[in-house]
């Protein structure tokens, strides 16, 4: 696998590889890599001809220094996981590379990011479309994966290639969990034992609502029944549970027959902050 920390020669490499009519996948990730980066990884080395993971802790998208500083970081592990996945290229730049000088750009995305992950962590959506536009004119990929996990962010980023026309196809790819049914996540990496028993209670949640809807329950009687649940838990904190249009990300007030919708958690465990989602048709 080949490392690069700046982005001239990625470019090169790049150019190379597309000069050649090779096919590029970009998996953009903040590292401390687990199964679901992998499902992701071996995802694009099946579809394209050249993999590029990205590993880079965005900065602009914390807005919690606390969040950004405990953020885990095992390069050298993730190095070692990637090379025996198979991956073709690792992108790790610097701060310093990424933003040579404070970037004054900024989005904005309305109504999608007024709920959920855009509500509570404010002008993390902005931050997160930055580096992804970033990167995907730096790697100009034919095909970028993303994870379910992060509902909210696919279906931003989807938006803003949409609206900017960038030529390329972005992947959705399913959420990998732990036998106990508790989403995989780099933060898992904080929790004891315990408390990853405990986490595994918010899919649990998720599926009690799943249920409930199909059981032609009410929208507020399933958020009710789920806050319900989750409230046995002194130590679980829920930030919020919304069930949302898949496509617009509103919250709906009741289910439609063929319709989507998603039902998105945020909960604390101690210090941690996890999320999760299910969606559900009728
Ligand atoms: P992150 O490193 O947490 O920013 O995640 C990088 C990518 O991996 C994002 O597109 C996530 O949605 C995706 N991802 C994270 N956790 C999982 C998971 N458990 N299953 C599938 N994809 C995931």
């Amino acid at each position: 696998m080949k490392v690069f920390h700046k982005i001239n020669p990625l470019k090169d490499a790049l150019n190379h590889h597309r000069s050649n009519s090779r096919k590029i996948g970009l998996v953009p990730t903040m590292g401390a890599l687990h199964k679901g980066h992998a499902s992701l990884i071996n995802r694009s080395m099946n579809e394209t001809d050249v993999t590029v993971c990205s590993l880079f802790v965005n900065p602009i998208q914390f807005n919690n220094t606390r969040d950004l500083d405990t953020y885990p970081r095992t390069l050298k592990k993730d190095i070692h996981f990637l090379e025996k996945l198979g991956c073709h290229i690792l992108f790790n730049p610097s701060v310093q590379e990424m933003y040579p000088y404070p970037p004054v750009v900024e989005f904005g995305f309305g109504e999608m990011e007024k709920s959920m992950e855009g509500a509570f962590r404010e002008g993390h959506f902005s931050g997160v479309a930055l580096v992804v536009a970033k990167l995907f004119n730096l790697v100009k990929p034919h095909k970028a994966y993303f994870g379910q996990k992060d509902l909210q962010q696919f279906v931003i980023v989807e938006k803003m290639v949409k609206d900017m026309n960038i030529d390329l196809e972005l992947i959705c790819a399913p959420i990998i969990r732990e036998e106990s049914g508790l989403a995989v996540s780099s933060r898992n990496q904080r929790l004891s034992e315990a408390q990853k028993a405990l986490a595994a209670n918010l899919y649990k949640a998720l599926q009690l609502g799943q249920q409930l809807l199909a059981e032609n329950h009410d929208i507020s009687s399933v958020k009710r029944e789920v806050s319900n649940f989750l409230s046995q838990w002194q130590d679980i904190c829920p930030e919020y549970f919304e069930i949302v249009n898949t496509c617009t990300l509103k919250t709906v007030d009741y289910m439609e027959d063929g319709k989507e919708v998603a039902l998105c958690i945020a909960a604390y465990i101690g210090s941690v902050r996890l999320i999760d989602n299910v969606i559900f048709k009728k």
